[in-house]
């Protein structure tokens, strides 16, 4: 069997980093988490696997979130419904996951990677950004600044598509600019239509993100 521990990190100020060892055990741990917190048609609602799934079929075709999704993006005030016994029963995992962040000053945002994702390296830097936009209100600021007057039509088109919440759509635009440019074009997009505006956004993330130096946790999921 799989290994289930997850390497827990705080890897920013207030911005932990959850290593997961399988695609499988990090979606099956946060689907709920993130869908409360982003699904256009579950957020801010109470909801159970078997709904989200449902519509997630019936919007896709087939359930095939656990191969479309590559990372997580969670704040703080996205578990208090889960905390306060709203979401019932919890599965397991999602009681772990709740165990481990129980007494953690908030705000704090959660962000997760799989390490079995052949795009880890990326995945890492856009969760990281989302977090920093959540945290630091400076290059939050900085982020909503560089993106004023572009035209980011296309990939807000592409979010749409992609069944992200409109509510999102500036944090994930920014998000997916930071990526790479081999994982930015998955998108069909061209990263250099992009070019100074990604470059104004990767300097912007470099001069706020402080890496952390602590000590990981690993916890069984
Ligand atoms: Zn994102």
């Amino acid at each position: 069997m799989a290994s289930r521990k997850v390497a827990i990190k705080e890897v920013s100020d207030s911005i932990f980093h959850l290593e997961f060892p399988t695609i499988h055990l990090m979606c099956s741990a946060l689907i709920r988490f993130q869908e409360y917190y982003e699904c256009p048609k579950f957020k801010n609602k109470i909801f159970t696997l078997e709904e989200y799934m449902d519509w997630y079929a019936e919007k896709f075709g087939d359930f095939t979130y656990f191969q479309d999704v590559a990372g997580f993006n969670i704040p703080s005030y996205s578990l208090n419904e889960f905390y306060g016994g709203d979401f019932d029963p919890l599965t397991n995992k999602e009681k772990k996951i709740l165990q481990v962040f129980e007494k953690t000053k908030k705000p704090y945002y959660i962000i997760a990677t799989s390490s079995a994702s052949a795009t880890q390296e990326n995945d890492l830097i856009h969760e990281m950004s989302h977090g920093l936009y959540y945290i630091n209100e400076e290059y939050h600021n900085r982020v909503k600044e560089i993106l004023k007057g572009q035209d980011l039509g296309d990939i807000y088109k592409w979010l749409g598509k992609k069944g992200y919440n409109k509510v999102h759509f500036l944090d994930e635009a920014h998000a997916l600019l930071m990526e790479d440019s081999r994982s930015f074009s998955r998108s069909n997009f061209r990263a250099s239509d992009y070019r100074s505006v990604r470059r104004l956004l990767r300097n912007n993330y470099d001069s706020h993100y402080v890496p952390l130096r602590s000590k990981t946790k690993k916890v069984k999921i």
